[in-house]
């Protein structure tokens, strides 16, 4: 009934356009949290894995360890380690990103009391974004603490709150100037300097000359990029079509779904579909705000939408029960989709619920 389709030709061209933009040098992270931005944590980061990608990213532990449990080898990052989570961490062989006095204390004393030396981390600074990382005055205590055996410094990083807004963009100038500073005080104080990234995918297209030795990608192989432009290098991975469940014939005057969200301004036809908020369709995409394509035709999604139905408009449009139903495909993008209903390809691919079929197509 529902199905994401799942177009792995469609990443390997966005690996491959991601690879040209950046040097042959440059590490690639595929970052692949959230189930692979809702697609399919598995055969996702697989064909990642088999493109050649260097290195993976996760938000959290479990992501980590269920890549790890699927069979997955290649080095893995860890975004955002809670302090419960290090045992487990290490357990899975994964790298923490260490953002806090906190973690580097306690990821510390973890390594200490298991005997375990060497161990890959990464810093994480915090040049403007305010979510997480340390702040700038925080480098020399930071270099004090890393410079231990119990550690080995695989990179430093930060994250750019505004990658994709155009340049010259004062907010991205002052985040990348502290993250120069940050960088020149590690290449002085350390003998062998370790791996520097800033980039997101936006950030790839906007800043190709701050790449420093690694980039870190999400959206990009899923053939987005925030902005036209980039997006028009980039094909889109995730296709999400439905079926009709039923048909009815209104009259004018007639109410639908709860709350009487929609009266018929004339006689219709609506068909209503198997997919609600609970797969992932918020409540925003009612009332007219979205469209739907069938059979060539785009039908308004109308009213409020249901936790498992929502209903479209097809009066005029030739359609049966059981025809097929395009959310976003390749022509009509999820980025567009997601902007009818005010948000943003992250949050809709993400939101993808686990009731909806992944097929994959290699
Ligand atoms: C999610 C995330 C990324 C990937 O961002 P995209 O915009 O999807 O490329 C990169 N870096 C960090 C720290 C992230 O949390």
């Amino acid at each position: 009934m529902n199905t994401l389709h799942i177009y792995l030709s469609n990443l390997k061209h966005n690996y491959e356009t991601i690879r040209k933009q950046i040097h042959n040098s440059t590490q690639c992270i595929g970052v692949v949290k959230a189930n692979a931005y809702g697609s399919h944590a598995i055969h996702f980061t697989k064909g990642l894995v088999d493109l050649g990608i260097d290195k993976l990213a996760v938000a959290y532990v479990e992501e980590g360890i269920q890549l790890r449990e699927q069979g997955i080898k290649t080095p893995i990052m860890v975004f955002y380690p809670q302090l419960k989570s290090i045992p487990e961490l290490v357990g899975a062989d994964l790298e923490p990103c260490i953002y806090s006095r906190e973690l580097m204390e306690s990821f510390k004393l973890h390594l200490e009391a298991m005997k375990i030396k060497d161990y890959p981390i990464h810093i994480k600074y915090n040049t403007g974004l305010n979510r997480v990382g340390f702040p700038l005055i925080d480098v020399g205590w930071v270099l004090e603490k890393t410079n231990h055996p119990q550690f080995r410094l695989e990179s430093v990083y930060s994250h750019l709150a505004i990658s994709e807004e155009e340049r010259p963009s004062p907010q991205c100038t002052l985040q990348i100037e502290r993250f120069e500073e940050i960088k020149k005080k590690y290449t002085k104080l350390l003998k062998k300097a370790p791996k520097f990234h800033l980039l997101n995918s936006s950030g790839v297209f906007n800043y190709p000359n701050l790449q420093y030795d690694a980039v870190r990608c999400g959206i990009a192989f899923h053939g987005y990029a925030n902005k036209s432009e980039w997006d028009v290098h980039l094909k889109p991975v995730a296709v999400l079509k439905s079926i009709i469940s039923q048909i009815h014939k209104l009259k004018k005057g007639s109410s639908v779904g709860y709350d009487n969200g929609w009266i018929a301004p004339n006689a219709v036809r609506i068909a209503t579909l198997p997919l609600g908020h609970a797969d992932g369709i918020g409540r925003h995409f009612g009332h007219h705000q979205s469209t739907v394509s069938i059979n060539g035709y785009d039908a308004p999604i109308v009213g409020n939408i249901c936790m498992d139905m929502l209903m479209i408009d097809v009066t005029g449009i030739n359609c049966e029960t059981g025809d097929e139903v395009t959310f976003f495909d390749t022509s009509k993008s999820a980025e567009d989709f997601a902007k009818s209903g005010n948000t943003i390809s992250y949050e809709l691919l993400t939101g993808i619920g686990p009731r909806i079929k992944r097929v994959i197509h290699q």
